[in-house]
């Protein structure tokens, strides 16, 4: 079995180039998405505290089921740990043998961040050059490096209610080519902006974007809304946009549209991406990718890891599972070593 660390994937992504796995990662998550009917789906297991949410999210087709622990602890920062963290695993649909487990703290921020510039390809304005990004936090960058990567983004309006994210943003994004206007407040940041992308961590419900801050032709990336009780949008931006989701029986209860009623409208992703439901229609429509993270964006990095780790650098096999000569005999790995008598 193939154990995939976070040492490998750092190797990997510093191998290929981060702009490089995210339009790779963007290829699989895409190529998933319009297969959609082909996958196993269900929302997620979620199991909540006081101050976050355990996950699991499992997915299968006909060949591989995969799932991803992941975790949501906004307040982990003040205890040096990180908000989201997780791993998942990927197994074989004919034996039921799992073949790979792989980190997926890194994973999650990259597949993400290729999951919001494959929606923004298809729903932001064609013409859309500057993104303001607020929330400055671990997410932020891949996010940042995607948009550019997939839409050729390379204008930045920022900003963090700390300075701190804000200061490790910039410096993170040195040489990349990209002009930065780091704002004093959200308003400011959203001034102009073609994408905004909203990437916060806060477990209430939050008005990180108030209906005054958004004009029209705008389309909003909203990340950090995901899970019962965590928003970041006024309800009154929502009924003036057009709402994607990733999977509408999870996004009722986790997302933005949490905030309305049960038959408030919305198109499922796979729908626009295969070519069923349109995407953008007109330039003054506000769009929103209302993003919770969906099992198939895993289940597309875990194939994508499966693919490219294959390479010794990439990863280090593990013994996880008993396989005794004779499958009946497990108890020969435990019991006594007998000794054979001479003939
Ligand atoms: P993080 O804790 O590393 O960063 C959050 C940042 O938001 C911090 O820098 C914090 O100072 C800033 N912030 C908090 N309140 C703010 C406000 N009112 N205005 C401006 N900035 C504010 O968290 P992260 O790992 O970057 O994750 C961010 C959010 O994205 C989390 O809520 C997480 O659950 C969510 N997330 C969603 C997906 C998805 O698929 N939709 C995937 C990964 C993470």
């Amino acid at each position: 079995m193939r154990l995939v660390e976070v040492g490998h994937v750092a190797a990997l992504v510093r191998a290929r180039g981060v702009e490089e796995v995210l339009c790779d990662l963007a290829d699989y998550i895409e190529a998933d998405y319009r297969r959609w009917a082909e996958f196993d789906k269900s929302p997620r297991f979620a199991s909540h505290s006081s101050d976050g949410v355990i996950e699991l999210m499992p997915i299968a087709d006909a060949q591989a089921f995969g799932f991803k622990y992941v975790n949501g602890h906004p307040r982990n920062f003040e205890a040096g740990l990180q908000t989201v963290t997780g791993f998942g695993v990927l197994a074989d649909v004919a034996t039921g043998y799992p073949h790979l487990i792989a980190e997926m703290t890194i994973m999650t921020a990259l597949r993400t961040a290729a999951m919001s510039a494959l929606a923004a390809r298809h729903l932001a304005r064609p013409d859309a050059s500057s993104m303001a990004i607020i929330g400055l936090g671990a997410q932020s960058e891949f996010q940042a490096i995607a948009f550019g990567a997939l839409l050729g983004i390379d204008r930045l309006r920022v900003y963090d209610v700390d300075p701190a994210a804000a200061a490790k943003f910039v410096r993170n994004m040195e040489g990349m080519g990209l002009r930065i206007h780091v704002a004093r407040s959200a308003p400011e940041a959203v001034e102009g902006a073609d994408i905004v992308t909203t990437v916060t961590a806060d477990k209430k419900l939050a008005t990180i974007l108030s209906d005054n801050m958004v004009g029209a032709g705008v389309h909003l990336n909203a990340i950090g809304g995901d899970c019962p009780g965590k928003t970041e949008l006024q309800p009154a931006i929502l009924e003036r946009a057009s709402v994607f989701v990733e999977y509408q029986p999870q996004t009722r209860i986790e997302g933005e549209i949490q905030q309305m009623p049960a038959d408030f409208p919305v198109t499922e992703l796979w729908r626009v991406i295969a070519g069923e439901a349109p995407g953008r229609q007109r330039v003054d429509e506000i769009t929103l990718f209302d993003s919770v993270g969906f099992a198939i964006e895993d289940f597309a990095a875990l194939r994508y890891l499966a693919d490219v780790t294959k390479d010794p650098r990439f990863h280090r096999q593990i013994d996880l599972l008993a396989q005794p000569a004779d499958p009946r005999d497990l108890y020969g790995l435990v019991g006594p070593v007998r000794v054979e008598a001479a003939a």
